[in-house]
């Protein structure tokens, strides 16, 4: 075992409501008052709420029609990426004086690996305390973190006292930090499975670590084994850099090899949901677009283009997938893998003023009424009709674990890592 002396200290830190923190510091007049930033009218979805519309029960991707009947008194502010992205860069500025190891799960959230940075900076608390410091200095806003030797922990503990909270777990209590926790803290959780886990006995992050993979299995299938690793503090997975998001991806492994050309397209229609889900969450939008595909002989093929303008949405996404698929050499061999990644990202902000009307649109209200509607009914609710009939998928632990990753990202500070391939 990995005593405390050579344990990692990896930090997760978050913004605390960073859109609207954004928007209130910008404007006075905001501040102490409840602010949702969303899109102006009533058919809009919130993007971000104030920690003061908050106990009124508003929360990101929620309808702004639902978010104004709990809180009328609300101010409404329309998102504007491009502030975002300007504090999303100066905060990261600050993360790199500490360590290259950075690795960005969205603008305002982000592991970094400072085990190595200790002699020069002081230990993980230290460094926690520092870059929450000048944050607060420089950017005039706050941010939680968690310090812990793994991930999963780091992540969970800078969500536990937000806002503006600090909390360090030392390596030789991770077993007692993580046992009383609420199953809802663990990854992939969500308003569907948790009453799921509560139905087969399972209540605490202790009740999975004790478990027998077997249970585990029997109550969660595939992913069941992986998250009784991660309830005892099993967690190897490194901080990577490069994923800060030069790319956002998405991809699959089959459970059978595919062959059929409409069996393809549907993979792909369902990576493309869950990358337009990432890039609307992250506030990007994309003009290049890349389809990777691993022959059942484990040959693997990629084709890209560039885009005409930048996309965000499912359609646009799928349609221009669907379009590099054509390239590929199909119906000889099985298909085990496909992926669909979104490179050369810009902020959302450059659609919106490229295509002020309708355009900007349509696609990304579908992906916001998606959100809302997994806000409402959980994750499975918004499936396409097209996806129904996936083939269930073949998952090895790492593969499990990026599942468990791919819920939504939002601004309502739930266990919501996010996966972008690694470029090679
Ligand atoms: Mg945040």
């Amino acid at each position: 075992m990995v005593g405390p002396v050579s344990a990692r200290q990896i930090l997760h830190v978050d913004m605390d409501a960073f859109y609207a923190s954004v928007e209130q510091r910008d404007d006075p007049a905001l501040r102490g008052k409840p602010v949702i930033v969303g899109g102006p009218s009533l058919r809009g979805v919130v993007t971000a709420a104030s920690y003061e519309a908050r106990p009124f029960g508003v929360r990101s991707a929620m309808s702004m029609a639902e978010a104004l009947r709990r809180c009328p008194q609300a101010i409404v502010v329309a998102p504007s990426f491009r502030k975002y992205v300007g504090a999303s860069r100066a905060v990261f500025a600050i993360f790199r004086r500490y360590t290259p190891l950075v690795e960005g799960l969205s603008l305002d959230e982000a592991f970094l690996d400072v085990t190595a940075s200790r002699s020069l900076f002081g230990d993980g608390e230290t460094i926690a305390r520092r870059i929450k410091d000048e944050i607060r200095a420089e950017v005039q806003l706050t941010a939680s973190a968690g310090v812990a030797s793994s991930k999963f922990v780091a992540k969970i503990a800078s969500d536990l006292r937000k806002p503006d909270g600090l909390v360090v777990v030392p390596a030789d209590d991770v077993a007692g930090f993580l046992a009383p926790l609420p199953i809802e803290r663990m990854w992939g959780m969500g308003q569907k499975s948790a009453p799921h886990a509560h139905a087969a006995g399972f209540h605490t992050l202790g009740d999975l670590a004790r478990a027998t993979d077997a249970q585990l299995e029997r109550a969660f299938g595939n992913h069941g084994p992986s998250m009784g690793r991660l309830a005892r503090g099993e967690d190897t997975r490194e901080v990577e850099p490069e994923r800060d998001a030069q790319s956002i991806g998405a991809e699959e492994t089959f459970e059978r090899d595919l062959v059929r050309r409409e069996d393809l397209e549907r993979a792909l229609l369902g990576q493309s949901v869950r990358v337009a889900q990432r890039l609307f969450g992250e506030g990007l939008s994309a003009r290049a677009i890349s389809v990777k595909i691993k022959y059942a002989d484990f040959v693997v093929k990629t084709r890209a283009m560039q885009l005409a303008e930048p996309v965000s949405d499912t359609d646009a996404i799928f349609r221009a997938a669907r379009e590099l698929l054509a390239r590929f050499d199909l119906g000889k061999k099985g298909v085990r893998l496909t992926g669909v990644a979104m490179s050369k990202l810009g902020p959302l902000g450059e659609v919106v003023t490229l295509f002020p009307d309708a355009r900007l649109g349509r696609g990304n209200k579908l992906e916001a009424a998606q959100a809302a509607l997994r806000e409402k009914f959980g994750e499975t609710s918004v499936t396409r009709a097209a996806l129904l009939d996936t083939p269930r998928r073949r998952m090895g632990l790492g593969e499990a674990r990026d599942e468990l990753r791919e819920s939504e990202h939002d601004d309502r500070e739930r266990l919501t890592p996010t996966r972008v391939p690694r470029r090679r």
